[in-house]
């Protein structure tokens, strides 16, 4: 054990006083105990009793290439001896960061071959936000500010991020979203299709866009952003009608496009971008997450030729960038993380081999009573809970449904995510064949337990 941990020795009573946790519920959670997670290796994490949990949700969507990478500790290591920090403000760079960007736009192009860096998801939303306005202006249409965006998609929680977002619950704290955005309903099929097929829906949530775009007037609309799969929101798959739809809309009406990369990309779906695995190309991407891994955090918007023509030609200084814009060990990390999927093939290790793999696995829980749908692309899935099969009709507390079920799961030693009544698979690229087949037995018995103790559900 380290220094740090092995000097404290109550750090459940320390965590309660003086620690408050993003996203939570914090009477409830000094109540319960915090979990202290203190080791990681692969595919598994282990708490501070000891306990062993296959993590089959990648930390927080992330960790792409599993924990305990020692070659992007001694990228960082040495990076941090050589030079810890640089700005990229005033003219200057540092050679990870630079690097980085070509890396990221060789995988990406091709036209995204331009990046602005982060330190996050949401810091990336703040700034594509901002340059889709910028843009329009320097090509003299000052009126073409607003955003369109969808209900129940997630883009971070700054104050932008969460105005993107179509999360009601957060726009509910802190006055949200702010002037500009509007939010059109999600491809959702299972929860909103009514009668209708998948792609007939499909097709008509993607005109809600051009319906707004034509309510708004077209000389007022900047941009619209989603996630190639809505992920926060459900890993909420659209049918196969939905992008090509929205691109056509795009196009015609010449608004940006922006495709939110931070779940998406690098290699989850078996593509390096979430836009490629649906053949479109975004004018903006924002990306995080599986960029380092989450060894260190940052994050970026890819930004296509034709924007960045327009700012380097019209718009002259933009004035935005953080602290740690391009930060070179958290750069030098990114590039090693990068690294190892290329050399492992972990792209084609998705699409090939183990993402049609967790799709036979998570179809074989389909005929279960529980369950609605099963879907998944790459290795982001989910499970769709229901009350009654033939009438997709729901328990009467879909949070609660989820949280008993994933609660199992948990205490079964598989950590799953469960948003509302669907259960969420998002492993690390490298998880085996036997690995899936745990997490997704501990999902078929969480959901036996579930049958047996629906109660009035
Ligand atoms: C996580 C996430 C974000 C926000 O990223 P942070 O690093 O948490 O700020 C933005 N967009 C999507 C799609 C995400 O999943």
């Amino acid at each position: 054990m380290n220094k740090i941990a092995s000097t404290a020795s109550n750090l459940g009573a320390i965590d309660a006083a003086h620690h408050l946790h993003p996203f939570s519920n914090m009477k409830k959670l000094n109540a319960e105990g915090t979990k202290i997670i203190n080791r990681a290796d692969g595919v598994h994490i282990w708490d501070s009793t000891g306990k062993k949990y296959l993590d089959a949700f990648a930390g927080l969507w992330c960790v792409n290439v599993g924990y305990g990478r020692k070659s992007i500790a001694d990228a960082a290591y040495a990076q941090m001896q050589e030079l810890p920090y640089y700005n990229t403000f005033f003219g200057t760079t540092t050679p990870p960061t630079t690097l980085l960007a070509q890396k990221v736009a060789e995988k990406a192009g091709p036209t995204l071959n331009h990046v602005f860096f982060s330190n996050s998801g949401s810091e990336a939303s703040d700034t594509w936000f901002r340059i889709v306005r910028v843009y329009w202006k320097a090509l003299g249409h000052e009126t073409k500010t607003q955003v369109i965006a969808r209900k129940n998609g997630y883009h971070g929680s700054t104050v932008a991020g969460a105005s993107l977002g179509g999360m009601k619950w957060m726009h509910e704290q802190g006055n949200l979203p702010i002037e500009g955005i509007h939010h059109i309903n999600q491809p959702y099929w299972y929860a909103e299709g009514g009668d209708m097929t998948p792609e007939d829906f499909g097709l008509k949530v993607a005109r809600e866009l051009e319906d707004k775009i034509i309510e708004l007037g077209e000389e007022n609309v900047a941009a619209f952003v989603a996630e190639p799969i809505q992920g926060a929101g459900g890993v909420i798959v659209p049918p196969s009608t939905y992008w090509p739809e929205i691109k056509r809309i795009c196009a015609k009406y010449k608004i940006l496009l922006v495709a939110d990369e931070v779940i998406c990309g690098f290699g989850r779906l078996g593509t390096w971008f979430g836009h490629q695995y649906f053949g479109f190309e975004p004018d903006l991407a924002p990306i995080a997450k599986g960029l380092s891994s989450g060894y260190l955090p940052i994050g970026g918007v890819l930004v296509s030729d034709r924007v960045a023509q327009v700012m380097m030609d019209e718009v002259g200084d933009f004035y935005h960038g953080y602290t740690y814009s391009g930060h070179p060990v958290a750069a030098a990390a990114a590039l090693e993380n990068i690294r190892i999927i290329e050399e492992e093939g972990l792209v084609e290790r998705v699409r090939d081999d183990i993402g049609p793999y967790l799709a036979e696995a998570l179809a074989s829980l389909a005929d279960h009573d529980m369950v609605g749908e099963a879907v998944s692309v790459g290795l982001m899935g989910a499970v769709q809970i229901t009350a009654d099969k033939a009438t997709r009709q729901r328990f009467k507390k879909p949070d609660d449904t989820g949280a008993s079920v994933r609660n199992q799961c948990v205490n079964a030693g598989v950590v799953l995510r469960a948003t509302g009544d669907r259960m969420l698979f998002s492993p690390p690229l490298i998880i085996s064949r036997s690995e899936v087949d745990q997490a997704v037995g501990a999902l078929r018995d969480g959901l036996d337990w579930l049958k047996d103790n629906r109660g009035e559900g």
